[in-house]
């Protein structure tokens, strides 16, 4: 069942790109709220998936918080690669985050700091 799918092209009125799959923000695939829905592209949701898991067992997860056991002043360079990689795959989600904020944005006719677009045009 692709519901989400639907749901997500429904809420920002355009359909979700070629190469583009859905990934649940909390990692719950029954939350199908549209906040936890983000469209990004399939290799950076096969990247990140990966790298979550690498942390996972790398780190443990204690309450869907990273739980470092590595010291401060300890970090191996497998340990650094892997945390290099997960900023560099965040930073990627955070762009496509933005995105769809902007879309929802313009559908509700404000600007990204809540203001009504059509009063600002006088
Ligand atoms: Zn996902």
């Amino acid at each position: 069942m692709k519901n989400y799918r639907s749901i997500y092209e429904k809420c920002l009125r355009c359909k979700i790109p070629d190469g583009f799959v859905i990934h649940h923000i909390d990692f719950n695939r029954e939350n199908n709220e549209i906040s936890n829905l983000i469209a990004i592209p399939e290799q950076l949701h096969k990247d990140y998936h990966k790298i979550i898991t690498q942390i996972r067992e790398q780190f443990g997860i204690d309450d869907n918080h990273i739980k470092f056991t590595t010291k401060i002043n300890d970090v191996t360079m497998y340990e650094a690669q892997m945390l290099y990689e997960y900023c560099n795959i965040i930073f990627e989600i955070q762009k496509w985050r933005s995105e769809k904020l902007r879309i929802m944005h313009k559908i509700f006719n404000e600007d990204l700091y809540g203001n009504s677009i059509k009063s600002s045009q006088e």
